[in-house]
């Protein structure tokens, strides 16, 4: 059987593994920097790529090679970047497609320092951005220039869920010979493969639904072509954003049980998310799962499923969400997402506090908006948690 054409969660399980002369059934870990040439004629042979051997762990590792086989696989594309982090993977992008001059547009609703250093470092090199509401892809088409080289999007975008149309975005971004790039971390390939919409690089953080786990900080680029592979994977190696064998071997891991993770905390979250509605301390909940999200029509078409980020809105603003924040109890106070545990936090008064309320409101967050990432515990015990905390409210 050739394990290529194999079907999703085949590859989740299968996927790039390196078979060893031993038998082991898992890639082993290869926790070295270095590799030994059999001779001088076969270390020549690997730095000219005649042949495929692995000289040094930051140009290369079995570790690291299988991760990327596999998630590349996933997403449809011609091959995989491993990265130390997410951030990694975004750097690794805006260095490679931009230059001195270029300017770049992205979502204004971004994951925060994807926003923040094309603010803060990237104008010292000359390159220029301007983040707009893609939800909205006219307001893609009016900010494009002579010079914009790259679209940023990230979709569904946090906290706000807001949805952006790929296919339309790609083909406006096509259009005007941009490169369009997409974090796809709220969806992982196992409910969005923005490269079938026309996405020339997909971003992930692998820290979240990837790896699963919270116990690992990770990031993966995929390119679509071979080409593109090459530039991203250069600045890679030459910046020196690499990833760790351990690393990468534990993300394997967590990879291999995407979809049963995801199909579980979608499970939950859409009965969370309904419970949630239906409460009277709850204004309004933001989840593409619930007919009431602006872009209900957009999500089924674009995704395989509503994922496990509900994002709700309570009465009573800054001090009901900080209650309700000291009331959980099966719940983490954590930041980030994706895991196999519940965690919950407040914008206003965590992640976002540092902005002005103004800021706050230009962008969407408003007081009382609290994030959920929901795990795949028992869902009675996760309704019983929140419904704890907001009696205190
Ligand atoms: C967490 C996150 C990142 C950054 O990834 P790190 O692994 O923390 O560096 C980028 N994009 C999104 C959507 C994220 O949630």
């Amino acid at each position: 059987m050739n394990k290529k054409n194999t079907g999703f969660n085949s590859k989740l399980v299968h996927a790039g593994t390196i078979p060893d002369d031993k038998g082991s059934a898992v890639t082993p870990i290869y926790q070295t920097s270095t590799f030994q040439f059999r001779d001088a004629d076969h270390g020549a042979r690997c730095f000219s790529g005649e042949e495929k051997g692995y000289i040094y762990t930051r140009l290369g590792n079995p570790n690291t090679d299988e991760l990327e086989v596999a998630v590349a696989e996933l997403e449809k594309g011609f091959g995989g970047i491993s990265a130390s982090s997410g951030m990694a993977a975004v750097n690794i992008v805006y260095l490679t497609i931009l230059s001195q001059g270029d300017h770049m547009i992205g979502h204004d609703a971004l994951y925060g320092p994807s926003r923040g250093v094309m603010e803060k470092l990237y104008p010292k090199f000359g390159i220029e951005s301007d983040f707009v509401d893609c939800t909205d892809v006219e307001n893609i088409k009016q900010a494009i220039k002579p010079n914009t080289k790259l679209l940023y999007l990230e979709t569904p975008a946090n906290p706000t869920v807001g949805i952006t149309d790929l296919k339309a975005a790609c083909a406006i971004a096509k259009a005007h010979n941009l490169i369009v790039c997409v974090d796809n971390t709220f969806c992982s390939p196992y409910l969005q493969r923005p490269i079938e919409f026309g996405a020339d690089i997909v971003l992930h953080s692998m820290t979240k639904f990837i790896n699963g786990h919270a116990d690992i900080v990770a990031g993966m680029l995929v390119a679509k072509d071979e080409a593109l592979y090459h530039d991203l994977k250069y600045v890679m190696i030459n910046g020196g954003f690499n990833m760790d064998p351990h690393q990468a071997w534990l993300v394997r891991r967590g990879l291999k049980t995407l979809s049963i993770r995801i199909d579980k905390a979608q499970e939950n979250s859409m009965k969370v998310a309904e419970f949630l509605e239906a409460h009277p301390k709850v204004d309004w909940v933001l989840y593409p799962g619930l007919k009431s999200h602006p872009q209900y029509d957009l999500a089924e078409a674009q995704m395989d499923g509503p994922g496990a980020m509900i994002s709700f809105e309570l009465k009573g603003g800054i001090q009901a969400g900080k209650t309700m924040m000291n009331n959980v109890e099966l719940a983490l106070l954590a930041v980030s997402l994706g895991g196999i545990e519940t965690l919950i936090q407040h914008p206003a008064s965590m992640t976002h506090s540092k902005l002005s309320a103004e800021a706050r409101e230009n962008a969407g967050i408003t007081d009382g908006l609290v994030r959920l990432s929901v795990g795949i515990e028992d869902l009675d015990d996760i309704i019983s948690d929140m419904n704890h905390a907001l009696s205190k409210v």
